[in-house]
């Protein structure tokens, strides 16, 4: 019950008032709250913190990273070659310390899941053992709108093997005036083209729309029509509670420097289904890394390809990249991938209410929250608005040629950053 001198208080306070106080309150009933404090945020002009919703693009760094770095570079100079087998953490087997947070952040299996090179990199290592194209089947699915390293990678490989990337990329369209797909009709074109399919590949999440797709529907029709079905998380990956095996993919890729914070450039990752791990008849490109661990430093003239994701490795490893990216792993061992998901559902949620109460934005990404992950698309004018909201320390992205992304990332974005973030967006609209 509410005495009469808190009833008057609470009348006192204004609308924006009360706003305040609810995000304050979210925040208090956040038991990831603490997170933030694990990583550096940038600050803005005035030197205060800055409102960062831009880790769909590049994730911010785990304050343990200066720590876990630092700790090869001293092995490095006081080892040097000897690191391979006497560092702290021994630099051989040093991918393997980041298998299992992975499979963990995926729904993999650990032989399911690699740690190596970059993102377009593996999708390409991938498409060379899991596209194979024939005279019958040789079309690849791809989202129209994918991003376009995708798109090239796509292309490239169907003109690889001799075919025509005009008649032979069936791009999936949002029917006219709607900006995002439904799973219908991607079923629909499945079960219709299917045969003629040799590889579906799309976004997990679409990095444009933020539109996440429905992973386990359309890889068990794409397998119905025996198609082969891959993903690129590289929006998903850290986003969404994956669960790469049980959802029974055939191969995904994705890069760790966005939700998982590994750092620019940093290492990416790669899932092939337990059911292809002893599958070494498919064609592969191969490199040492790859060869079976016991025999790789005899040094002989025959590839013995490891079982498993590890099998895919071309080169020894980066390590100043991955021990980045092992700082950032623990911290998604610790909060858990379910509970940040729990999270995020809330705090878009709650950065959705916001903008609906702004009035006069629209935003594309899909009001279904199982078919989006944490970021809101917003349609807007022009680039004059990102400016301005630049200006006043909020980092928000512009992707041409009208959309403002925003992600607010459940392990260090608050609702409160919400909050003073539909402050400033309102007042820069005005
Ligand atoms: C970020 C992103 C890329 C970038 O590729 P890199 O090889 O890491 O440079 C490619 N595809 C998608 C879908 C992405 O989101």
């Amino acid at each position: 019950m509410v005495g009469n001198g808190e009833a008057k208080v609470f009348k006192r306070m204004t609308m924006s008032d009360e706003i305040a106080a609810s995000a304050a309150d979210l925040d208090a009933n956040d038991d990831l709250r603490g997170f933030a404090d694990r990583f550096e945020f940038p600050a803005s002009a005035d030197g205060s913190r800055s409102l960062y919703f831009t880790g769909n693009s590049l994730g911010l760094m785990p304050k343990k990273v200066r720590e876990y770095v630092g700790q090869e570079l001293d092995d490095w100079s006081r080892l040097a070659v000897e690191g391979h087998l006497h560092a702290k953490n021994p630099w051989l087997p040093y991918h393997e310390f980041l298998t299992e947070p992975m499979a963990r952040v995926v729904g993999a299996l650990p032989t399911e899941t690699i740690v190596m090179n970059g993102l377009t990199v593996n999708l390409h290592l991938m498409m060379v053992s899991f596209y194979r194209p024939t005279a019958e089947r040789y079309k690849i699915v791809i989202e129209k709108g994918a991003f376009p390293s995708d798109q090239y990678a796509v292309e490239s490989q169907i003109e690889f093997h001799g075919f025509d990337a005009k008649d032979s990329l069936i791009e999936l369209t949002p029917r006219v005036s709607e900006p995002t797909l439904r799973t219908e009709d991607i079923l629909d074109t499945i079960y219709r083209e299917g045969g003629s399919v040799a590889l579906i590949m799309l976004g997990g999440v679409n990095y444009y729309t933020g539109q996440a797709f429905d992973i386990p529907a359309i890889t068990a029709a794409g397998h119905a029509k025996g198609c082969v079905v891959g993903f690129d998380c590289a929006h998903a990956a850290g986003n969404l509670e994956l669960k790469l095996h049980d959802w029974d993919v055939d191969f995904a890729v994705w890069c760790a420097y966005k939700y998982l914070n590994g750092g620019p450039g940093g290492v990416a990752g790669a899932f092939v289904h337990e059911r292809h791990s002893r599958a070494f008849d498919l064609p592969r490109f191969a490199g040492w890394w790859g060869n079976n661990k016991q025999t790789r430093f005899l040094m002989g003239p025959d590839f013995d390809c490891l079982a498993g994701a590890e099998g895919w490795q071309l080169s020894n490893p980066p390590i100043l990249q991955m021990a980045a990216l092992r700082a950032s792993l623990e911290i998604f061992d610790e909060a858990t991938m379910p509970a940040l998901r729990a999270k995020s559902l809330k705090l878009t949620a709650y950065l959705e209410s916001r903008l609906k109460d702004i009035g006069g934005i629209q935003i594309i990404t899909p009001t279904d929250p199982a078919q989006r992950g944490c970021q809101l698309s917003i349609r807007v004018g022009g680039k004059g608005l990102h400016d301005r909201l630049s200006a006043r320390g909020v980092f928000v992205d512009w992707r041409e040629p009208d959309v403002i992304r925003v992600a607010p990332v459940p392990l260090y974005n608050s609702f409160e950053d919400v909050h003073r973030f539909a402050i400033i967006l309102k007042e820069c609209l005005t």
